[in-house]
């Protein structure tokens, strides 16, 4: 094991639990690890040249368990609307799964539960995440009760193929949960064409993150209707906002088939 491993798997988990008890208060709570917070931690994004910056307009992650506001909007999603601690056995793909999500749903013994990701070279992933292509994934029709994928579509260029691949694998009365980030002021998407090849520096300039592909503006929501999908989108009060450290306007986007 080198330095690096060693930190992450004994020295990660101390710092943050120190980091916790010294932004310890009462402002806002993280609905996944249950701890409470005087404020959030600063997000920080990556710059194309490797470069850190703190996200602006963004309400934080937990000291903890290091959610995001989009991980923790899901997940009190999950349980208070879905009730998912109370379903019945259901099959679930979770998309590049967020490990404070999937902490908490491999506990559940109600749960049959699939987590894939595109493995990229020089990224470590946990066993149970195996290597696969939303674009083309190896499960049968009808297979899922649940798919689950969380701001993954804004990083494919074909995302209208991977929307077809979610509805072929989900069950007649199963549910998509397919949240990206939007920005509502456009009406269209910004995005990179099929046969151009951005360098990460040019798709930070024109999609603010290097790794994007794509800025989805309102017809985001006419691409799924497009898929065949229904469109619910869920949102919360402006005081559940605030106590969990949702981002403001960020909504629950749930698709039936
Ligand atoms: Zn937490």
């Amino acid at each position: 094991m080198n330095i690096k491993d060693t930190f992450k798997s004994c020295l990660r988990p101390a710092y943050r639990q120190l980091l916790a008890l010294m932004n310890r208060g009462s402002n806002v709570e993280c609905n996944i690890c249950g701890r409470n917070f005087s404020g959030l931690r600063p997000a920080y994004g990556r710059h194309a040249d490797g470069s850190l910056f703190v996200i602006d307009n963004h309400v934080g992650t937990c000291w903890l368990c290091n959610s995001y506001p989009r991980t923790r909007l899901l997940y009190y999603w999950l349980v208070n609307d879905y009730k998912i601690l109370q379903a019945d056995k259901i099959r679930i793909l979770h998309v590049a799964p967020e490990e404070q999500i999937s902490n908490e749903l491999r506990k559940l013994m109600n749960i049959e539960y699939t987590c894939i990701d595109k493995h990229c070279e020089g990224y470590k992933y946990p066993s149970y995440v195996k290597n696969g292509d939303v674009r083309y994934l190896e499960f049968e029709n009808c297979t899922f009760d649940m798919v689950i994928c969380n701001h993954v579509l804004e990083h494919i260029k074909d995302d209208i193929v991977a929307m077809s691949e979610i509805k072929r694998v989900l069950k007649k009365n199963g549910v998509a949960i397919l949240m990206i980030p939007i920005d509502t002021d456009l009406d269209k998407s910004i995005e990179e064409k099929i046969d151009e090849n951005l360098t990460p520096a040019e798709r930070e300039e024109r999609f603010g993150q290097y790794d994007h592909v794509r800025i989805y503006g309102k017809d985001y929501f006419d691409r799924l209707k497009e898929t065949g999908f229904s469109v619910e989108r869920v949102s919360y009060s402006d005081e559940l906002t605030a106590k969990y450290g949702f981002m403001s306007g960020e909504e629950v986007i749930i698709c039936k088939k």
